[in-house]
Protein backbone atom coordinates (compact mmCIF):
# COMPACT_ATOMS: atom_id res chain seq x y z
CA UNK A 1 0.00 0.00 0.00
CA UNK A 2 1.23 3.75 -0.52
CA UNK A 3 2.31 5.56 1.96
CA UNK A 4 1.96 9.17 1.41
CA UNK A 5 3.56 11.67 3.92
CA UNK A 6 2.38 15.41 3.96
CA UNK A 7 3.83 18.32 6.44
CA UNK A 8 2.87 21.78 7.14
CA UNK A 9 5.52 24.04 8.01
CA UNK A 10 5.51 24.53 11.73
CA UNK A 11 4.75 28.37 12.62
CA UNK A 12 6.73 30.57 14.88
CA UNK A 13 4.41 30.98 18.14
CA UNK A 14 4.67 34.82 18.88
CA UNK A 15 0.93 35.79 18.16
CA UNK A 16 -2.08 33.89 17.59
CA UNK A 17 -2.45 32.43 14.08
CA UNK A 18 -4.18 34.39 11.14
CA UNK A 19 -5.81 32.95 7.81
CA UNK A 20 -2.65 32.42 5.83
CA UNK A 21 -2.06 29.72 8.02
CA UNK A 22 -5.47 28.19 7.63
CA UNK A 23 -4.54 27.85 4.42
CA UNK A 24 -1.74 26.36 4.54
CA UNK A 25 -3.76 23.55 7.33
CA UNK A 26 -6.82 23.09 4.94
CA UNK A 27 -4.70 22.73 1.34
CA UNK A 28 -2.93 20.03 3.53
CA UNK A 29 -5.80 18.65 4.87
CA UNK A 30 -7.79 18.66 1.31
CA UNK A 31 -4.70 16.84 0.02
CA UNK A 32 -4.48 14.39 2.87
CA UNK A 33 -7.93 13.35 2.72
CA UNK A 34 -7.96 12.71 -1.39
CA UNK A 35 -5.46 10.35 -0.96
CA UNK A 36 -6.65 8.36 2.32
CA UNK A 37 -9.79 8.26 -0.02
CA UNK A 38 -7.77 6.79 -2.18
CA UNK A 39 -6.90 4.00 -0.38
CA UNK A 40 -3.58 5.09 0.52
CA UNK A 41 -2.18 5.24 4.04
CA UNK A 42 -1.18 9.00 5.08
CA UNK A 43 0.26 10.42 8.01
CA UNK A 44 -0.44 14.53 7.78
CA UNK A 45 2.12 16.18 10.45
CA UNK A 46 1.84 19.80 12.02
CA UNK A 47 3.98 21.73 14.36
CA UNK A 48 4.97 24.52 16.20
CA UNK A 49 8.46 26.46 15.79
CA UNK A 50 8.40 27.01 19.67
CA UNK A 51 12.67 27.67 19.40
CA UNK A 52 12.57 30.93 17.52
CA UNK A 53 14.19 34.00 18.91
CA UNK A 54 11.49 36.12 17.68
CA UNK A 55 9.21 33.82 20.03
CA UNK A 56 12.10 34.44 22.69
CA UNK A 57 11.84 38.37 22.36
CA UNK A 58 7.95 38.73 22.22
CA UNK A 59 8.05 36.68 25.36
CA UNK A 60 10.15 39.42 27.04
CA UNK A 61 7.91 42.11 25.36
CA UNK A 62 5.06 40.78 26.91
CA UNK A 63 6.84 40.14 30.25
CA UNK A 64 6.16 36.55 30.31
CA UNK A 65 8.37 33.41 30.87
CA UNK A 66 9.38 31.58 26.83
CA UNK A 67 7.96 28.48 28.02
CA UNK A 68 4.81 29.51 29.34
CA UNK A 69 4.42 32.03 26.59
CA UNK A 70 5.16 29.73 23.64
CA UNK A 71 2.85 26.99 25.19
CA UNK A 72 -0.39 29.35 25.20
CA UNK A 73 0.10 29.91 21.45
CA UNK A 74 0.83 26.97 20.37
CA UNK A 75 -2.12 25.58 21.45
CA UNK A 76 -3.58 28.23 19.52
CA UNK A 77 -2.17 26.74 16.39
CA UNK A 78 -2.52 23.24 17.14
CA UNK A 79 -6.41 24.42 18.69
CA UNK A 80 -7.48 25.37 14.85
CA UNK A 81 -7.84 21.49 14.05
CA UNK A 82 -10.91 21.65 15.33
CA UNK A 83 -12.94 24.89 14.06
CA UNK A 84 -11.22 24.44 10.66
CA UNK A 85 -12.20 20.29 10.62
CA UNK A 86 -8.11 19.43 10.33
CA UNK A 87 -7.43 15.38 9.93
CA UNK A 88 -3.92 16.35 11.75
CA UNK A 89 -2.65 12.90 12.77
CA UNK A 90 0.58 14.17 15.11
CA UNK A 91 1.52 17.43 16.24
CA UNK A 92 4.93 18.09 17.39
CA UNK A 93 6.03 20.82 19.52
CA UNK A 94 9.69 21.48 19.20
CA UNK A 95 10.32 22.84 22.76
CA UNK A 96 8.84 20.35 24.73
CA UNK A 97 8.01 17.40 22.08
CA UNK A 98 10.32 14.51 24.11
CA UNK A 99 11.04 13.26 20.23
CA UNK A 100 12.51 16.60 19.20
CA UNK A 101 16.07 17.31 20.59
CA UNK A 102 17.91 13.80 20.59
CA UNK A 103 16.27 13.98 16.73
CA UNK A 104 18.02 17.37 16.39
CA UNK A 105 21.27 15.94 17.63
CA UNK A 106 21.15 12.93 15.43
CA UNK A 107 20.55 14.67 12.79
CA UNK A 108 23.93 17.24 13.91
CA UNK A 109 26.08 13.86 14.30
CA UNK A 110 24.87 12.52 11.52
CA UNK A 111 26.31 15.76 9.45
CA UNK A 112 29.16 16.12 11.96
CA UNK A 113 30.46 13.05 11.08
CA UNK A 114 30.53 13.48 7.28
CA UNK A 115 32.93 16.82 7.82
CA UNK A 116 30.34 19.01 6.88
CA UNK A 117 30.18 21.15 10.27
CA UNK A 118 33.06 23.28 11.29
CA UNK A 119 33.50 26.11 13.12
CA UNK A 120 34.36 29.52 11.87
CA UNK A 121 34.52 33.18 12.65
CA UNK A 122 31.39 35.22 11.01
CA UNK A 123 30.19 38.78 10.30
CA UNK A 124 26.90 39.50 8.49
CA UNK A 125 23.76 41.05 8.80
CA UNK A 126 20.88 39.28 10.89
CA UNK A 127 17.12 39.48 10.56
CA UNK A 128 15.63 38.37 13.52
CA UNK A 129 12.25 38.24 11.70
CA UNK A 130 13.24 35.69 9.01
CA UNK A 131 16.15 33.83 11.57
CA UNK A 132 18.60 34.60 8.69
CA UNK A 133 22.02 36.28 7.29
CA UNK A 134 21.68 38.49 4.61
CA UNK A 135 24.31 39.42 1.64
CA UNK A 136 24.53 43.07 1.06
CA UNK A 137 23.13 42.41 -2.51
CA UNK A 138 19.90 40.63 -1.14
CA UNK A 139 18.97 43.53 1.03
CA UNK A 140 16.52 46.24 -0.80
CA UNK A 141 17.83 49.78 0.07
CA UNK A 142 19.94 47.95 3.01
CA UNK A 143 16.66 46.55 4.46
CA UNK A 144 14.94 42.94 4.93
CA UNK A 145 13.03 42.18 1.25
CA UNK A 146 10.66 40.20 3.86
CA UNK A 147 10.01 42.31 6.79
CA UNK A 148 11.25 45.92 5.46
CA UNK A 149 13.29 46.38 8.84
CA UNK A 150 17.11 47.15 9.14
CA UNK A 151 18.88 43.64 10.26
CA UNK A 152 21.18 43.25 12.84
CA UNK A 153 25.24 43.61 12.45
CA UNK A 154 26.33 40.21 14.01
CA UNK A 155 29.42 39.28 14.80
CA UNK A 156 30.40 35.82 16.32
CA UNK A 157 32.29 32.59 16.09
CA UNK A 158 29.21 29.88 14.81
CA UNK A 159 29.22 26.28 13.07
CA UNK A 160 28.98 26.09 9.64
CA UNK A 161 26.84 23.50 7.42
CA UNK A 162 28.83 23.15 3.99
CA UNK A 163 26.30 23.83 1.75
CA UNK A 164 28.74 24.14 -0.90
CA UNK A 165 29.50 20.58 -1.22
CA UNK A 166 25.76 19.75 -2.51
CA UNK A 167 25.38 22.60 -4.87
CA UNK A 168 25.59 19.76 -8.12
CA UNK A 169 23.95 16.57 -6.37
CA UNK A 170 21.15 19.09 -5.09
CA UNK A 171 20.73 20.76 -8.61
CA UNK A 172 20.48 17.37 -10.44
CA UNK A 173 17.86 16.13 -7.92
CA UNK A 174 15.75 19.34 -8.62
CA UNK A 175 16.17 19.81 -12.18
CA UNK A 176 15.50 15.99 -12.72
CA UNK A 177 12.47 16.18 -10.88
CA UNK A 178 13.59 13.87 -7.66
CA UNK A 179 12.57 16.45 -6.21
CA UNK A 180 9.69 18.69 -7.61
CA UNK A 181 9.14 22.09 -6.53
CA UNK A 182 5.80 23.25 -7.46
CA UNK A 183 4.68 25.53 -9.12
CA UNK A 184 7.41 25.29 -11.74
CA UNK A 185 8.06 29.02 -11.51
CA UNK A 186 9.51 28.25 -7.95
CA UNK A 187 11.78 25.46 -9.30
CA UNK A 188 13.28 28.21 -11.28
CA UNK A 189 13.89 29.84 -8.48
CA UNK A 190 15.67 27.49 -6.68
CA UNK A 191 17.55 26.74 -9.65
CA UNK A 192 18.30 29.85 -10.32
CA UNK A 193 19.84 30.22 -6.48
CA UNK A 194 21.36 27.18 -6.90
CA UNK A 195 23.42 28.65 -10.31
CA UNK A 196 24.37 31.59 -8.30
CA UNK A 197 26.63 30.06 -5.79
CA UNK A 198 25.84 28.59 -2.64
CA UNK A 199 27.40 29.47 0.16
CA UNK A 200 28.01 27.73 3.30
CA UNK A 201 25.60 28.86 6.20
CA UNK A 202 25.82 29.57 9.97
CA UNK A 203 23.99 26.68 11.73
CA UNK A 204 24.73 27.57 15.55
CA UNK A 205 24.05 31.01 17.27
CA UNK A 206 25.87 32.03 20.30
CA UNK A 207 24.02 30.89 23.39
CA UNK A 208 23.88 33.91 24.82
CA UNK A 209 22.23 35.66 21.75
CA UNK A 210 19.97 33.23 21.52
CA UNK A 211 18.95 33.57 25.27
CA UNK A 212 19.71 30.53 26.47
CA UNK A 213 16.54 29.31 24.42
CA UNK A 214 17.10 26.43 22.01
CA UNK A 215 19.08 23.30 21.83
CA UNK A 216 22.43 23.39 22.16
CA UNK A 217 25.46 21.95 19.81
CA UNK A 218 26.20 18.75 20.67
CA UNK A 219 29.29 18.48 22.39
CA UNK A 220 29.76 22.41 22.36
CA UNK A 221 26.96 23.84 24.46
CA UNK A 222 28.20 27.66 24.31
CA UNK A 223 26.35 27.53 20.98
CA UNK A 224 22.59 26.86 20.13
CA UNK A 225 21.57 24.80 16.97
CA UNK A 226 20.57 27.28 14.12
CA UNK A 227 16.57 28.13 14.67
CA UNK A 228 16.10 27.03 11.05
CA UNK A 229 18.01 23.57 11.19
CA UNK A 230 15.83 22.56 14.22
CA UNK A 231 12.61 23.45 13.08
CA UNK A 232 13.24 21.56 9.37
CA UNK A 233 14.35 18.58 11.54
CA UNK A 234 10.65 18.24 12.43
CA UNK A 235 9.98 16.58 9.61
CA UNK A 236 12.55 13.68 10.51
CA UNK A 237 12.19 14.20 14.34
CA UNK A 238 8.32 13.49 14.39
CA UNK A 239 8.98 10.29 12.95
CA UNK A 240 10.95 8.71 15.73
CA UNK A 241 14.08 9.62 13.60
CA UNK A 242 16.25 9.56 16.73
CA UNK A 243 15.35 6.12 18.05
CA UNK A 244 14.57 4.84 14.45
CA UNK A 245 11.39 3.69 14.60
CA UNK A 246 8.95 2.16 12.39
CA UNK A 247 7.57 5.42 11.48
CA UNK A 248 10.24 6.16 10.50
CA UNK A 249 10.61 3.64 7.82
CA UNK A 250 7.21 3.89 6.69
CA UNK A 251 6.61 7.40 6.30
CA UNK A 252 9.82 8.84 5.23
CA UNK A 253 12.80 5.87 3.88
CA UNK A 254 9.57 3.96 1.92
CA UNK A 255 7.04 6.05 1.30
CA UNK A 256 5.70 6.75 -1.95
CA UNK A 257 5.35 10.65 -1.52
CA UNK A 258 7.13 12.59 1.38
CA UNK A 259 5.08 16.22 0.76
CA UNK A 260 5.83 19.36 2.19
CA UNK A 261 3.44 22.29 1.70
CA UNK A 262 4.99 25.82 2.38
CA UNK A 263 4.93 29.37 2.04
CA UNK A 264 6.56 31.20 -0.65
CA UNK A 265 8.90 32.99 1.93
CA UNK A 266 10.45 29.84 3.21
CA UNK A 267 11.62 28.36 -0.21
CA UNK A 268 15.38 28.49 0.13
CA UNK A 269 14.96 26.76 3.44
CA UNK A 270 13.34 23.94 2.31
CA UNK A 271 14.67 23.42 -1.27
CA UNK A 272 17.81 24.29 -0.35
CA UNK A 273 18.97 23.65 2.83
CA UNK A 274 16.69 20.92 3.88
CA UNK A 275 17.45 18.69 0.78
CA UNK A 276 21.38 19.00 1.45
CA UNK A 277 21.58 18.31 5.30
CA UNK A 278 19.43 15.20 4.52
CA UNK A 279 22.01 14.38 1.68
CA UNK A 280 24.71 14.83 4.53
CA UNK A 281 22.75 12.71 6.74
CA UNK A 282 22.54 10.40 4.19
CA UNK A 283 18.85 10.10 4.26
CA UNK A 284 16.42 10.84 1.63
CA UNK A 285 15.11 14.21 0.41
CA UNK A 286 11.05 15.13 0.02
CA UNK A 287 9.46 14.21 -3.29
CA UNK A 288 7.41 17.09 -3.29
CA UNK A 289 7.89 21.20 -2.45
CA UNK A 290 3.99 22.44 -2.75
CA UNK A 291 4.43 26.59 -2.63
CA UNK A 292 1.74 28.83 -1.93
CA UNK A 293 1.48 32.41 -1.85
CA UNK A 294 0.24 34.96 0.43
CA UNK A 295 -3.27 36.30 1.48
CA UNK A 296 -3.40 39.71 1.65
CA UNK A 297 -7.36 40.88 3.71
CA UNK A 298 -8.89 43.75 1.78
CA UNK A 299 -6.10 44.72 0.24
CA UNK A 300 -3.98 45.20 2.97
CA UNK A 301 -1.07 42.66 3.94
CA UNK A 302 -1.65 40.29 6.68
CA UNK A 303 0.28 41.16 9.64
CA UNK A 304 0.58 39.40 12.87
CA UNK A 305 2.11 42.95 14.40
CA UNK A 306 -0.67 45.22 12.79
CA UNK A 307 -3.82 42.92 14.63
CA UNK A 308 -5.80 44.07 12.14
CA UNK A 309 -6.00 40.57 10.78
CA UNK A 310 -9.57 38.21 10.41
CA UNK A 311 -8.67 35.79 13.45
CA UNK A 312 -9.26 32.25 11.80
CA UNK A 313 -11.19 31.35 15.11
CA UNK A 314 -13.58 34.47 14.56
CA UNK A 315 -14.31 33.38 10.69
CA UNK A 316 -15.06 30.09 11.63
CA UNK A 317 -17.34 31.22 14.73
CA UNK A 318 -19.16 33.49 12.30
CA UNK A 319 -19.40 31.95 9.22
CA UNK A 320 -18.73 28.42 9.77
CA UNK A 321 -16.18 25.38 8.99
CA UNK A 322 -17.79 24.94 5.18
CA UNK A 323 -17.87 28.32 4.00
CA UNK A 324 -13.73 29.23 5.31
CA UNK A 325 -12.68 26.28 3.80
CA UNK A 326 -14.69 26.84 0.33
CA UNK A 327 -13.31 30.26 0.60
CA UNK A 328 -9.86 28.92 0.40
CA UNK A 329 -9.74 26.20 -1.53
CA UNK A 330 -11.69 27.76 -4.59
CA UNK A 331 -10.45 30.81 -4.39
CA UNK A 332 -6.91 31.09 -3.87
CA UNK A 333 -5.33 30.27 -7.26
CA UNK A 334 -2.58 27.82 -7.46
CA UNK A 335 1.15 29.29 -5.87
CA UNK A 336 0.14 32.75 -6.05
CA UNK A 337 -1.08 35.66 -3.45
CA UNK A 338 -5.08 36.25 -3.29
CA UNK A 339 -6.79 38.78 -1.73
CA UNK A 340 -9.47 37.62 1.27
CA UNK A 341 -12.50 39.69 2.11
CA UNK A 342 -15.39 38.51 4.17
CA UNK A 343 -17.72 39.60 1.05
CA UNK A 344 -15.81 36.81 -1.04
CA UNK A 345 -16.31 34.39 1.10
CA UNK A 346 -20.31 35.14 1.86
CA UNK A 347 -20.64 35.21 -2.20
CA UNK A 348 -19.20 32.03 -2.94
CA UNK A 349 -20.45 30.26 0.11
CA UNK A 350 -24.53 31.39 -1.17
CA UNK A 351 -23.85 31.02 -4.58
CA UNK A 352 -22.23 27.56 -4.34
CA UNK A 353 -22.99 26.22 -1.09
CA UNK A 354 -26.01 27.14 -0.03
CA UNK A 355 -27.69 28.17 -4.07
CA UNK A 356 -25.55 25.35 -5.56
CA UNK A 357 -25.02 21.69 -3.63
CA UNK A 358 -27.28 22.44 -0.60
CA UNK A 359 -30.69 23.66 -2.78
CA UNK A 360 -29.51 20.72 -5.16
CA UNK A 361 -29.74 18.18 -2.43
CA UNK A 362 -32.70 19.08 -1.11
CA UNK A 363 -34.31 20.07 -3.89
CA UNK A 364 -33.37 16.00 -5.67
CA UNK A 365 -34.65 14.42 -1.82
CA UNK A 366 -38.18 16.66 -1.72
CA UNK A 367 -38.82 15.49 -5.43
CA UNK A 368 -38.34 11.94 -4.52
CA UNK A 369 -40.12 12.14 -0.89
CA UNK A 370 -43.16 13.84 -2.81
CA UNK A 371 -43.33 11.86 -6.10
CA UNK A 372 -41.90 8.30 -5.00
CA UNK A 373 -42.50 8.39 -1.21
CA UNK A 374 -38.70 9.03 -0.15
CA UNK A 375 -37.87 5.26 -2.43
CA UNK A 376 -34.79 5.86 -4.72
CA UNK A 377 -36.54 5.17 -8.36
CA UNK A 378 -34.84 1.47 -9.86
CA UNK A 379 -34.93 1.64 -13.39
CA UNK A 380 -32.98 0.86 -16.47
CA UNK A 381 -34.30 3.37 -18.46
CA UNK A 382 -32.29 5.99 -19.30
CA UNK A 383 -32.64 9.50 -18.39
CA UNK A 384 -33.45 12.20 -21.16
CA UNK A 385 -31.51 14.98 -22.47
CA UNK A 386 -28.40 13.58 -19.77
CA UNK A 387 -25.01 14.01 -21.76
CA UNK A 388 -24.08 17.45 -20.08
CA UNK A 389 -25.07 16.00 -16.55
CA UNK A 390 -23.83 12.31 -17.25
CA UNK A 391 -20.28 13.86 -18.62
CA UNK A 392 -19.59 15.84 -15.24
CA UNK A 393 -20.12 13.16 -13.00
CA UNK A 394 -17.99 10.63 -15.11
CA UNK A 395 -15.29 13.08 -15.84
CA UNK A 396 -15.11 14.29 -12.11
CA UNK A 397 -12.98 12.15 -10.39
CA UNK A 398 -9.81 12.25 -12.65
CA UNK A 399 -10.56 16.01 -13.02
CA UNK A 400 -9.73 16.20 -9.10
CA UNK A 401 -7.08 13.32 -8.90
CA UNK A 402 -5.05 15.54 -11.67
CA UNK A 403 -5.31 18.68 -10.27
CA UNK A 404 -4.82 17.50 -6.83
CA UNK A 405 -1.66 15.72 -8.27
CA UNK A 406 -0.47 19.26 -9.08
CA UNK A 407 -1.24 21.02 -5.59
CA UNK A 408 -4.12 22.51 -7.82
CA UNK A 409 -7.39 22.98 -5.49
CA UNK A 410 -9.40 25.82 -7.78
CA UNK A 411 -10.09 23.19 -10.53
CA UNK A 412 -10.57 20.46 -8.00
CA UNK A 413 -13.31 22.12 -6.47
CA UNK A 414 -14.96 23.40 -9.97
CA UNK A 415 -14.64 19.72 -11.23
CA UNK A 416 -17.17 18.87 -8.27
CA UNK A 417 -18.95 22.46 -8.63
CA UNK A 418 -19.50 21.48 -12.08
CA UNK A 419 -21.71 18.15 -11.85
CA UNK A 420 -23.87 20.83 -9.71
CA UNK A 421 -24.32 23.39 -11.48
CA UNK A 422 -25.17 20.69 -14.33
CA UNK A 423 -27.82 19.05 -12.16
CA UNK A 424 -29.22 22.31 -11.12
CA UNK A 425 -29.86 23.11 -14.87
CA UNK A 426 -30.88 19.39 -15.34
CA UNK A 427 -33.87 20.34 -13.20
CA UNK A 428 -34.65 23.06 -14.42
CA UNK A 429 -34.77 21.75 -17.71
CA UNK A 430 -36.25 18.36 -17.19
CA UNK A 431 -39.11 19.84 -14.81
CA UNK A 432 -39.49 16.62 -13.09
CA UNK A 433 -43.13 18.05 -11.37
CA UNK A 434 -44.21 18.00 -15.01
CA UNK A 435 -43.33 14.41 -16.16
CA UNK A 436 -45.26 13.68 -12.74
CA UNK A 437 -48.00 15.65 -14.09
CA UNK A 438 -48.39 13.89 -17.85
CA UNK A 439 -48.04 10.63 -15.79
CA UNK A 440 -44.26 10.02 -17.58
CA UNK A 441 -43.48 7.41 -14.55
CA UNK A 442 -40.58 6.02 -16.72
CA UNK A 443 -38.48 8.91 -17.50
CA UNK A 444 -39.38 10.50 -14.23
CA UNK A 445 -38.00 7.59 -12.51
CA UNK A 446 -34.89 7.88 -14.94
CA UNK A 447 -34.55 11.92 -14.15
CA UNK A 448 -34.54 11.75 -10.54
CA UNK A 449 -32.45 8.24 -10.00
CA UNK A 450 -29.65 10.24 -12.52
CA UNK A 451 -30.12 13.01 -9.88
CA UNK A 452 -29.68 11.46 -6.94
CA UNK A 453 -26.93 9.61 -8.30
CA UNK A 454 -25.10 13.10 -9.09
CA UNK A 455 -25.97 13.96 -4.86
CA UNK A 456 -24.32 11.22 -4.35
CA UNK A 457 -21.26 11.48 -6.04
CA UNK A 458 -21.34 14.91 -4.55
CA UNK A 459 -21.16 13.69 -1.38
CA UNK A 460 -18.26 11.45 -2.16
CA UNK A 461 -16.35 14.11 -4.17
CA UNK A 462 -17.01 16.77 -1.63
CA UNK A 463 -15.50 14.86 1.17
CA UNK A 464 -11.62 15.81 0.94
CA UNK A 465 -12.45 19.56 0.28
CA UNK A 466 -15.69 19.83 2.48
CA UNK A 467 -15.67 16.83 4.97
CA UNK A 468 -18.41 17.98 7.60
CA UNK A 469 -20.57 19.00 4.53
CA UNK A 470 -19.79 15.84 2.43
CA UNK A 471 -21.06 13.69 5.67
CA UNK A 472 -24.52 15.86 5.66
CA UNK A 473 -25.01 15.26 2.08
CA UNK A 474 -24.33 11.31 1.94
CA UNK A 475 -26.60 10.64 4.93
CA UNK A 476 -29.24 13.07 3.68
CA UNK A 477 -28.70 10.75 0.06
CA UNK A 478 -28.22 7.23 1.65
CA UNK A 479 -31.90 5.40 2.39
CA UNK A 480 -32.46 4.33 5.85
CA UNK A 481 -33.45 0.78 7.14
CA UNK A 482 -36.83 1.54 6.09
CA UNK A 483 -35.88 1.90 2.67
CA UNK A 484 -36.69 5.74 2.25
CA UNK A 485 -33.84 8.32 2.18
CA UNK A 486 -34.37 10.48 5.50
CA UNK A 487 -36.97 13.95 5.03
CA UNK A 488 -34.73 16.79 3.73
CA UNK A 489 -33.35 18.83 6.15
CA UNK A 490 -31.31 22.04 5.50
CA UNK A 491 -27.52 21.05 4.79
CA UNK A 492 -25.70 24.45 4.06
CA UNK A 493 -27.69 27.34 4.75
CA UNK A 494 -27.07 30.91 3.27
CA UNK A 495 -25.15 33.06 5.59
CA UNK A 496 -25.17 36.88 5.71
CA UNK A 497 -22.38 39.18 6.55
CA UNK A 498 -21.32 40.17 9.54
CA UNK A 499 -21.48 43.19 10.88
CA UNK A 500 -18.26 43.81 11.73
CA UNK A 501 -17.05 44.24 8.92
CA UNK A 502 -20.35 46.32 7.12
CA UNK A 503 -18.55 48.72 9.61
CA UNK A 504 -15.49 49.30 8.77
CA UNK A 505 -15.86 49.53 4.75
ZN1 LIG B 1 13.29 39.47 7.63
Amino acid sequence: MASTYITTTIPYVNARPHLGHALEYVQADALARFYRGAGERVRLQAGTDDNALKNVLAAQAAGLGVREFVAAFAAAFTGLAGPLSLSVDDTIRTSSDPRHRPGVERLWRACAARGDLYRRHYEGLYCVGCEQFYPEGELAAGRCPEHGTVPDLVSEENWFFRLSRYAPQLRALIAGGTIRIDPPARRNEVLALIDGGLADFSVSRSAERARGWGIPVPGDPGQVIYVWWDALANYLTALDYASGGENRRRWWNDAHRRVHLLGKGVLRFHAVYWPAILLSAGEKVPTDIAVHGYLTENGRKISKSSGATVDPYDLVAEYGTDAVRWWLLRDVPKGADADFTEGRLVSRANDELANGFGNLVNRVVALICRYRAGRVPVTSASAPDAAALETAIADAPALVATALADFDFRPATEAVWAIAHEANRYVSRTRPWDLAKAGADADLDAVLALLLRACQALGALLAPFLPDAAERITRQCTPGATGELPRPAPLLPRITRSRRELCTI
